[in-house]
């Protein structure tokens, strides 16, 4: 059965039209406020209940609407903007073609008051799909236009449903309000829920752009903004506006275009000015824009589709090609000078604040326009993957392969044959010490890992270490290596309130970019025993390996409380004489006044002798019924700690808490071999890392190369 064609209803007609033209509240708003700054207003207050879906209420002191035009101001096609045709082209209105109040007034339940400057009072008319219902009303009112739109979508089913949330409809509306605030500084606009006292965006007369980008976006964005400016006769075009600097990043890039004075959109100039940002931030991570283009009304299409806010424009790869080389310039010249003098360089440090810092380019970075010119800065080798061959050459008197043989199984006797002998009281002398220790490198065997790695390469942000797994036979998985050579077949589940909640602590402190920088770092060099050098991405930092150290041992303990293996020493050493030792050490801070060293050095003895049994199931350190030093935990596999700091760590151990220094012939193979490459996968580097000097940015190649560029 052929379908009969009907003529439609106009009513519907109208309302479909009408549905093309405001979509959304915020639609609705953005057409009253064009509206209201057409009339010269200087003052716009927008009122809304239930996500304007209820009740939208817009008023302005603009020039107002007179009584005769009141009749037919919701009809469409009526306007007072455009008589002819060729007015088109040189239209500076925002409306010109009289569809938005109609339709409107098509879709919802409007009601218009207003007062020109030289009538006596204000007048009031209701409409409905698009004709006034009744002779406008004089009432009391004030220069200037309200109008009121209510329960919008009335009858309009589909979208009434469409539109369910009103959070999400003021947040839009919100947007939108914002948006024409900060482009239209020297005007005061407010918005709130009806009821509400305070409105939730709020903008003065008397404020300048800036002052409105930080009442809206706030104070990190507004501090780190750069003002931009150029033009080009040629193109007929010019821009203006505030972007944010290399120190600014979130996760969603704000950009405010308004391209002859109408909020729009242009994916192309998004991408465009994006894409000189990518050298600049952190990946995945965007600015701040406000860009307001003037473009010769000639050749932009401003017969656009009311909700089409893509625009497109004559010349748009050239004028896009001319702001982005101007952002460029901007962005270069405000890093240059703050880039080496910042304290907190991280990547991505915490976002919200204002010292963030850009990470490097990511190889994706600056293309230029259509060109897909590589930089040289984008030609830097940044794969922390790269091995150097000296991984492979352990230094011969390295004290290695202490590993697991001697940990695991009880009997045999360590490879660290004599390595501590308090009795030679020489022991500043390192390398005495270091080729006391005797390598076997055949007694190295892999060594087991426990299962629950905690920091896979996979897995960056905090996490905790996996529990239920722990008391699990161990699966011989070297993809996911613990950090420790615990080399005890089962894990023991640790349900010690305080370890569990220390744990906690580590990983709610851990930083996740800190964390992918360590992972993912090239090792560049030791400074100082204390200080190293590392590259990321193409930055290049300098970190506190001391500090690393103590961070991640301190983990280790937490994490694998109770779990480590056993770096057994070959020839017990008697912990009154490492105390003793200790005691001569000025660094012991030992005065007269705390008795005789002797005194001391027995009571740590007994001290720790009582606490045997605790020490060993917990921390591995193991003494025997003598008062001798027999064990120690073996926290990474093949660390064996400096051993000078052994009469010291003892002391501590029984008056307060440990502390050792590094020192060792090797040390920079130690560093970069085995603590580095512990910090890759082992180590929740914590927040305060970022601000406490410990980990540096000390340059960025993209600035440097920019800087020498420009020379
Ligand atoms: P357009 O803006 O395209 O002219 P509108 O439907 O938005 O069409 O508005 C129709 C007419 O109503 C405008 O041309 C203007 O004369 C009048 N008008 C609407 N809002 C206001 C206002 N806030 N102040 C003064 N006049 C207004
Ligand atoms: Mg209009």
């Amino acid at each position: 059965m052929a379908g009969v064609i009907r003529r439609l209803d106009e009513a519907v007609v109208n309302r479909i039209a009408a549905g093309e033209v405001i979509q959304r509240p915020a639609n609705a708003i953005k057409e009253m406020i064009e509206n209201c700054l057409d009339a010269k207003s200087t003052s716009i207050q927008v009122v809304v209940k239930e996500g304007g879906l209820k009740l939208i209420q817009v008023q302005d002191n603009g020039c107002g609407i007179r009584k005769e035009d009141l009749d037919i101001v919701c009809e469409r096609f009526t306007t007072s903007k455009l008589q002819k045709f060729e007015d088109l082209a040189s239209i500076s209105t925002y409306g010109f073609r009289g569809e938005a109040l109609a339709s409107i007034s098509h879709v919802a339940h409007v009601t218009v008051t207003s007062k020109t400057a030289d009538a006596k009072c204000a007048y009031r008319a209701t409409y409905s799909d698009g004709k006034i219902k009744a002779a406008p009303k004089p009432c009391a009112g004030n220069q200037g236009t309200q109008i009121t739109v209510e329960d919008l979508f009335y009858n309009v089913n589909t979208r009434r449903k469409a539109l369910k949330n009103p959070n999400e409809e003021y947040a839009k509306i919100l947007e939108v309000v914002s948006r024409y605030a900060i482009h239209n500084s020297g005007i005061s606009f407010s918005v709130k829920k009806q009821g509400d006292t305070v409105s939730d965006v709020r903008t003065l007369s008397n404020a300048s752009t800036v002052d409105n980008i930080r009442s809206i976006f706030g104070n990190a964005v507004s501090r780190e903004l750069i003002e931009v400016g150029c033009e080009d006769a040629g193109l007929a075009f010019k821009m203006k506006g505030y972007i944010t600097n290399a120190n600014y990043s979130v996760k969603k890039c704000a950009f405010l275009l308004f391209i002859n004075h109408r909020l729009v959109e242009s994916a192309a100039l998004r991408k465009a000015i994006e894409t000189v940002y990518a050298a600049y931030l952190p990946k995945s991570t965007h600015p701040f824009l406000y860009l307001s283009l003037e473009i010769a009304p000639q050749n932009v299409d401003v017969n656009v589709h009311p909700t089409k806010h893509e625009v497109h424009f004559l010349h748009e790869d050239s004028i896009l090609e001319c702001v982005q080389q101007h952002v460029e310039s901007k962005l270069l010249g405000s890093n240059s000078s703050r880039m080496y003098f910042t304290q907190t360089l991280l990547p991505g440090a915490d976002c919200s604040s204002s010292e963030v810092v850009k990470s490097a380019a990511n190889s994706s970075a600056v293309a230029k326009g259509t060109s897909d010119k590589v930089y040289a800065h984008q030609m830097v080798r940044t794969d922390s993957r790269e091995q150097k061959l000296d991984a492979f050459l352990q230094p011969v008197n390295n004290p290695l392969s202490t590993g697991c043989t001697e940990a695991t199984t009880e009997a045999n006797a360590g490879p660290l044959e004599s390595v501590v002998r308090p009795q030679e009281s020489e022991m500043e002398d390192v390398s005495d010490l270091v080729e006391m220790a005797d390598v076997e490198q055949d007694t190295v065997v892999p060594v087991e890992m426990s299962e629950s790695g905690r920091l896979s390469p996979e897995a960056v942000p905090p996490r905790k270490r996996p529990r239920e797994d722990v008391d699990v036979e161990m699966k011989k998985d070297n993809t996911r290596k613990d950090m420790t050579a615990a080399c005890t077949p089962r894990r023991r589940i640790i349900n010690l309130t305080s370890v569990l909640t220390l744990q906690e602590e580590i990983s709610n402190q851990a930083h996740a970019n800190l964390q992918e920088m360590l992972h993912d770092h090239s090792f560049v060099g030791c400074v100082s025993p204390q200080w190293a050098l590392a590259q990321y991405q193409t930055k290049l930092y300098l970190l506190n390996t001391t500090r690393l150290s103590q961070e991640l041992f301190y983990q280790i303990l937490i994490y694998d409380f109770a779990n480590f293996g056993v770096l057994r020493l070959s020839e017990p050493a008697p912990l009154y004489e490492l105390s003793m030792l200790a005691l001569e050490d000025p660094e012991s801070g030992w005065t007269e006044e705390d008795g005789p060293k002797e005194e001391l050095a027995e009571y740590i003895v007994e001290f720790l002798k009582k606490k045997t049994d605790m020490l060993k199931d917990y921390f591995s350190l193991e003494i025997d019924k003598e008062g001798n030093l027999t064990g120690l935990p073996l926290l990474i596999e093949n660390y064996v700690p400096p051993l000078e700091g052994l009469p010291m760590f003892i002391l501590r151990l029984a008056t307060e808490n440990e502390d050792s220094d590094s020192g060792s012939t090797t040390w920079k193979w130690t560093v970069e071999h085995i603590l580095y490459k512990a910090f890759r996968t082992h180590l929740l580097p914590p927040k305060h890392f970022t601000e406490d000097g410990n980990i540096l940015q000390l340059a960025n190649l993209p600035d440097l190369y920019k800087v020498f560029e420009r020379c």
